[in-house]
Parts: C-alpha cells; structure tokens; sequence
C-alpha cells in the first residue's frame, strides 16, 4: 500500500485527506492518505520517511510551506521563485518540493472563463497563498495587482520577491483603508486572507459597501462555501467563484507528482466536487 500525508499544525480542518482518499477508491488504487500534525521539530523525520519509503509523498499546509524548504534535496523552480512548497515528492531518489497551489489557481480561473490579460486585481493578504495566487497572476498577463494587506510590510517583501518575474505587471501595495481608491468596475477581487473561514462565517475581508455589478469576486475559502464575502457579491450582481476548485486542482497536480504520470485524467472533476461539497455541507450541519 502507498501512503500520503498533510503536514500542517493545526491540520485537522484540511479536506485533503476526503478528496485524495476519495480519488484512490475510485480508481481502485492500493494507497491511503492521512493527516500528520507536527511541530517544526518533526520536519527531519517527514522527509526521511519519504526518503526511506515510509510515505510516498506528503503536502504541506500551514505554517510549514516555508520551513520545510532547508529539509529538500531541491525546490523545483516555479515553488522557488513563489518561495513556499505546498506539495514534496521523491523523484530519482531526491527528494523535490513543488508549489501546485498556484497551478490549482490558474486552472480554477481557466475553467471559470475568468481572462485575466490586462486586469486590474486587488488581492487580499500577502502570506502563503497570496504568494501562490500572484504568481499565477503574472504568467497570466495581469495588467496592475494591489496588494492590500493589513501588515503592510509583508505586502512590500511580496511584490519585492515578485518584482523580478518577466513580464508587465504593475505591483503596488495599500493598506485596507485604502480600498476605495484604488477599485474601478472591472476589479477582480481575490480574497487570500481566512478572514470569513468556519466558525466565523459572519465576516468578511471587503466591505459590502465597495461591492459592485461587474467586477469578479473570488475567495480562496471553500469552508464555507458561501462565504458572506461571496454572498455580497452575488447580491450586487457581481461574478463570484469560491475556492473548492483550487483545491481540488491541487491535489490533483500532487497526485500526479506522485505517481508520475496522468493520473488526474482518470478523475472526473465534477464528481469529485460534488462529493466535496456534500461533506463541507454536512460539516456545516454539525
Ligand atoms: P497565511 O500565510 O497565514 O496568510 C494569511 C494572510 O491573511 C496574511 O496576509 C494575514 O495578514 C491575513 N489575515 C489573517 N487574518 C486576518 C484578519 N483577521 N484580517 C485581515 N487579514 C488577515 O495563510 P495562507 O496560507 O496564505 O492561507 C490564507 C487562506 O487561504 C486560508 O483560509 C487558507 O485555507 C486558504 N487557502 C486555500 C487554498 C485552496 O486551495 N482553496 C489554498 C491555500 C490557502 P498579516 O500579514 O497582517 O498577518
């Protein structure tokens, strides 16, 4: 049997051990995914388990994806240039970091029909995700990204990691009482901040006030999945995506790391979702 893991602390709320175990029933693969909480300690004995066959391959999730990079053989050069690993495989013996949260993303506004050439995006939050999400911005062919974050220092480390990608995007960072400024009707709005995650399902990381029909709000949260900040946007007419696909993108880019090969192709998406969404929705029931 192969055997994956989440590493993350607290990792208990991850979906990733329901949708990779869902994935091997389905395709009747001999394998189990399960979630492993450590502290920074643990991270030397993670890795040699994977050197030594014990795990298979493992993601990482919170507050680890920056950490774990000193324990690789390697960081792949798209999870270099992002500087965080959310996903570790042994590839030749070595052992190699990859970043496929930012791929989850650009998949997600691929099949969502979102053409991000030329826009102008406010993201919310500069930490890990934020990282992941910018990166695919700038392949993409943003035309201007705000960075709004409450510490705005950490939004300045980001566009300075980032500056240097090719491309002709405009970085620029504001503070959150600076939002009004800087929208105009066609603003993609992408939360990247866990402000409106269960239990606090009542909040929101843009006020409703900003709102408006036209421009395209998308929350990397996916419990719930309506979040208030998606519902305010449905409510003024706007386009709104919630974060499930970037996740279910991930994982499946990790698996197909894993196994080396095309593994995802044999997974109906819209399966998979369907059956995540039902557990998110019992989880909310509880
Ligand atoms: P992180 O590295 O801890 O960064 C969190 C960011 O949110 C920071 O910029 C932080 O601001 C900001 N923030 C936190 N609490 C806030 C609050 N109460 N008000 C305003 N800003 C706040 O976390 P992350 O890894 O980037 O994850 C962020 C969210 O994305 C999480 O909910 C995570 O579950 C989700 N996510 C989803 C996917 C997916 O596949 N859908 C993938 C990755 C992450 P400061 O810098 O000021 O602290």
């Amino acid at each position: 049997m192969k055997h994956f893991a989440i590493i993350g602390n607290p990792v208990g709320q991850s979906l990733s051990p329901t949708l990779h175990n869902w994935v091997f029933h389905r395709l009747g693969l001999d394998a189990e995914y399960t979630q492993i909480q450590l502290t920074g300690g643990g991270l030397t004995s993670i890795v040699n388990k994977l050197r030594y066959g014990e795990l298979n391959g493992f993601n990482v999730t919170h507050p680890f994806k920056q950490e774990i990079v000193p324990f690789l053989d390697e960081v792949n050069a798209q999870a270099q240039r992002i500087n965080a690993v959310n996903c570790v495989a042994r590839e030749r013996g070595r052992i190699v970091g990859h970043n496929t949260d930012w791929y989850g993303f650009a998949k997600t506004v691929h099949l969502n029909g979102i053409e991000l050439g030329g826009t102008q995006v406010v993201l919310l939050g500069a930490g890990g995700a934020a990282h992941s999400v910018l990166f695919a911005l700038l392949r993409k062919g943003a035309k201007t990204v705000f960075i709004v974050n409450r510490t705005l220092e950490k939004a300045r480390s980001l566009v300075a990691l980032m500056a240097n990608i090719d491309g002709n995007t405009v970085l620029r960072v504001a503070r959150p009482g600076e939002l009004e400024d800087v929208l105009s009707p066609g603003t993609i709005i992408i939360n990247c901040t866990p402000v409106g995650m269960w239990p606090n399902i009542v909040e929101t990381p843009f006020p409703a006030h900003l709102v408006r029909r036209g421009m395209i709000l998308m929350d990397l949260v996916y419990n719930p999945l309506q979040t208030q900040f998606l519902r305010l946007g449905k409510r003024a007419g706007a386009t709104t995506v919630g974060g499930l696909d970037m996740l279910i993108h991930q994982g499946l880019r990790s698996l197909d790391l894993w196994f080396n090969n095309t593994l995802s192709q044999d997974v109906n998406p819209a399966e998979l979702k369907a059956f995540l969404e039902e557990k998110l929705a019992e989880v909310l029931a509880k």
